[in-house]
């Protein structure tokens, strides 16, 4: 199941952010694992907050996850967070 901005905005610019995404994309198998520090986590969540990129990442990661573990939950992404990031993003083009 496809969030359907997913298409649409991965062409996002994310210059000046490339460090910042490469540290998340490390930390991105400890938090699907439920194996990052509170402090990783907490770094982790705010950065997604930001970047659809990685947020994206997040969200493909925990459904394969869910996949390969065999109780695949529903992806739930609130209306209101996607619709903030659309604006988000459609304010930056
Ligand atoms: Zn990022």
């Amino acid at each position: 199941m496809e969030s359907k901005f997913t298409e649409v905005y991965h062409n996002a610019p994310a210059e000046g952010k490339e460090t910042e995404c490469e540290k998340v994309s490390k930390l991105l198998d400890l938090v699907i694992d439920g194996e990052a520090t509170t402090e990783d986590q907490t770094y982790f969540n705010h950065h997604i907050e930001d970047c659809v990129a990685c947020f994206e990442d997040h969200q493909k990661q925990k459904l394969l996850k869910g996949l390969v573990s065999g109780h695949l939950k529903r992806v739930i992404v609130p209306d209101s967070l996607a619709l903030s990031i659309k604006t988000r993003i459609q304010a930056t083009i």
